[in-house]
């Protein structure tokens, strides 16, 4: 049986009569998490999980019937068993396991099985079919642990601080900049934030993650404030009026592409930081291998590749093709460009 299936509204659970991520409105949708390209408005109802309702609701702007549920509980949606289960992508990210007539699928949404202090770990579900992400699922993609990354920035931060210029870190808003905020030497100097991303880290505080202290861009009234520090704004911000005000500056961005050097060169920054809230190609065998899965279905990248050497060590895995491309870097870009212009912040 097909419990889950690709559908032009997005991935749909039939004998539930729900939409798994839905890009187009649907009576009924579960969330994995609240990612621009994930999180759509204009459904009628939400089931999103506990941990990320504020960031949910954030995104949907409190439209719709946003019903939450903890991670490990599990209701029921027309006689099909759901239950979320944290998938270490963003605060709140989850995979979303539904169960009918004995059969068991989970939908894992995008995952990470990296450490990152302001989520709750990946946890594997075991199931019958697992629907796996593959953003980068090419051997090229083998992330550093984050303490050796995190001191490499601390080091090139310590150095612009020395010749007076601002740090400036291009993230995505959600999840991304938190985890830099969180992870790097906040000693060194102030921190402050672009409005798209002050405005998702009081979330993140509201929901019981322990930040830093920041500072909001727009209340800094002496611009001489900036040498030294470090500011996190989202990649729509590069190369915009915005940035002039930081003055002698040192300019970084931060994403799993940085791996590319066709990626770094076309965003022209100072520093590449490889850093990614998405899995390597090891870190999916390790998941894909937990789950104990007879069936697996890729989606999300780089589906044919992930698929091929899946089917070569012996696995059962098939391309789920939706219209959906998955995090391509220029997509998940726009997707963010949109919010931020949504939200009209600067
Ligand atoms: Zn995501
Ligand atoms: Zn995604």
């Amino acid at each position: 049986m097909r419990l889950i299936k690709p559908t032009p509204r997005g991935l749909y659970v039939e004998p539930g009569d729900f939409y798994i991520d839905p890009w187009l409105p649907v009576e009924r949708a579960v969330l994995t998490h609240a990612h621009a390209d994930h999180t759509y408005r204009g459904s009628k109802n939400y089931l999103v999980s506990k941990e990320g309702e504020l960031l949910f609701r954030t995104r949907l702007d409190d439209e719709g019937n946003i019903e939450t549920i903890p991670y490990g509980k599990s209701t029921t949606i027309n006689g099909v068993k759901v239950s979320l289960h944290p998938a270490g992508h963003v605060l709140g990210s989850a995979q979303v396991r539904v169960e009918y007539k004995g059969e068991v699928w989970v939908a894992s949404g995008d995952y990470k099985l990296t450490p990152d202090p302001t989520c709750a770990a990946f946890e594997p579900v075991k199931c019958h079919a697992f629907i796996t992400e593959a953003t980068f699922g090419l051997p090229i993609y083998r992330w550093t642990k984050p303490e050796i990354l995190f001191e490499e920035v601390n080091e090139w931060w310590r150095g612009n601080v020395e010749k007076e210029k601002a740090t400036v870190i291009f993230a995505y808003s959600l999840g991304k900049a938190q985890r830099i905020m969180k992870s790097v030497d906040a000693s060194i100097g102030k921190i402050y934030t672009h409005g798209a991303v002050e405005k998702l880290t009081k979330d993140y505080r509201e929901m019981g993650v322990e930040l830093p202290e920041t500072k909001y861009v727009g209340e800094v009234e002496n611009k001489k404030d900036f040498a030294g520090s470090l500011v996190i704004a989202p990649p729509s911000a590069q190369d915009t009026p915005w940035t002039r005000r930081f003055g002698a500056q040192s300019t970084g961005f931060a994403s799993g592409w940085m791996r590319i050097r066709g990626a770094r060169r076309r965003r022209a920054v100072d520093r590449g930081i490889i850093l990614s809230d998405h899995a390597d190609l090891d870190e999916l065998m390790t998941a894909i291998n937990a789950t104990e899965a007879e069936q697996i279905w890729v989606t999300h990248g780089s589906i044919e590749t992930l698929v091929k050497y899946l089917k070569s060590i012996g696995k059962d895995a098939r391309p789920l093709e939706t219209k959906f491309v998955g995090d391509a870097p220029e997509s998940e870009i726009e997707a963010e460009k949109e919010t931020i212009q949504q939200d009209g912040q600067d």
